[in-house]
């Protein structure tokens, strides 16, 4: 089989049955039968390959997870029902009562609320550091940290860590590098380059790509792979097996999908950064980010995700979505159509201005996820609801 990674999320597939089909098939199955007790006895025991039943594995995460592994570069995987059942089980999983997570402070938000909300309910404690002040994350490391977990680029600052140094950092303290790979797929950003232990995805987003399922996957070292699948099969946050199929079809048009994300966010990035309506334009391969040498260096491509912030604060991101007519007002991200958001005034409105502020949230931001529509139509849309 060729070594190409795109060839490989095409080509990776169930074995053909006597039907012959092209496609996979899907296998909606919770569980399967065996020829006899001693094959029984060997798949329970794991002493002869074979699926069990669909809460361990089924035919279609199991080619999901092959292909996830192809395209991260990771010796095994679990799939999961969503991405926070990823990011959860890829901590519970490993880590005890009394232990401590060093963690980047802009993460997703239910992230966010694991870390302050629920771990502590089980003694697991965490320090927040900012992602690009690396320097400064010596004194949050304590005699009980287990993990570094990272996000990068930060939804929806588009703050970027240095990979690199996050992963000597971690290993130098002992700690697990945990990255949450969302915002960037293995298309543009592989940390298992960097020497990442663990990676999360929500496949929810650009794995998925078109907005229709929930879906998670945690990949990464055998070894912890396979202490978080001994979690995740007793406590059972397995990915549908329907959901399964469905993921990996999509990643059979992955690569294609994000290239054109990609140029449709740089040249739209590149229109708005001279719009006078606009105070700030972030994008990782825009000249002006901040971390641009970095953004170039890690980043294959500046991703699907722009960051604006419009002059005039909460009125004006509220007019803004109330001006849009093509795009879409919507929570998610990474689908094939364009979606709008206005943190300040929705999912981040229970924050203090100035909780907003130490995570790169000021008022006047709006986060775009670029969808795939044609370019023009898109920035026609944004440009006409920029105007007052
Ligand atoms: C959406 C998202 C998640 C959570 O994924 P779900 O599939 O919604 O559970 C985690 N991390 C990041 C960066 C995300 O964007």
């Amino acid at each position: 089989m060729s070594e190409h990674k795109d060839t490989k999320a095409i080509r990776t597939q169930i074995e053909r049955s006597q039907h012959r089909e092209h496609s996979s098939p899907l296998f909606l199955t919770s569980s399967f039968v065996f020829d006899n007790a001693e094959q029984m006895a060997g798949m329970f025991s794991g002493k002869i390959p074979g699926d069990v039943y669909s809460r361990y594995a089924n035919p279609n995460t199991n080619e999901f997870i092959e292909k996830m592994c192809h395209l991260e570069g990771a010796e095994a995987g679990f799939a999961t029902a969503s991405g926070m059942a990823a990011v959860w089980a890829s901590i519970v999983g490993l880590l005890k009562s009394g232990d401590h997570i060093v963690a980047s402070r802009a993460l997703f938000g239910s992230t966010h609320q694991l870390l302050t909300q629920i771990l502590p309910k089980f003694g697991i404690e965490h320090t927040y550091v900012s992602g690009n002040e690396i320097d400064n994350w010596e004194s949050a490391v304590r005699s009980n940290s287990k993990m570094l977990l990272v996000e990068t680029p930060s939804n929806p600052a588009l703050q970027l860590i240095d990979l690199d140094k996050a992963s000597a950092f971690a290993h130098h303290h002992g700690l697990l590098l945990n990255v949450d790979n969302c915002f960037s797929t293995p298309i543009i950003q592989q940390p298992t380059k960097y020497g990442a232990d663990i990676i999360t995805h929500s496949a929810t987003k650009y794995i998925d790509g078109q907005g229709r399922v929930l879906g998670g996957i945690i990949l990464g070292k055998k070894q912890l792979v396979e202490e978080i699948t001994f979690f995740c099969r007793h406590t059972g946050p397995a990915l549908s097996p329907f959901n399964a199929w469905l993921l990996s079809k999509s990643l059979e048009t992955l690569s294609i999908r994000m290239d054109r994300h990609c140029s449709n966010a740089q040249q739209l990035a590149t229109r708005l950064s001279n719009s006078r309506h606009v105070a700030e334009t972030l994008y990782p391969h825009l000249e002006s980010h901040p971390q641009y040498d970095l953004a170039k260096k890690q980043m294959k491509l500046g991703g699907g995700i722009i960051t604006l912030v419009l002059k005039g604060g909460i009125r004006a991101g509220t007019r803004f979505l109330d001006k849009i007519n093509l795009c879409s007002l919507s929570a998610n991200l990474g689908d094939s159509r364009t979606i709008v958001t206005h943190p300040a005034s929705t999912t981040h409105s229970k924050l203090s201005a100035e909780e907003r502020a130490s995570v790169g949230i000021s008022d006047g931001l709006i986060r775009i996820s670029v969808g795939l529509e044609h370019i023009d139509d898109i920035a026609s849309d944004i440009e006409q609801a920029l105007e007052t």
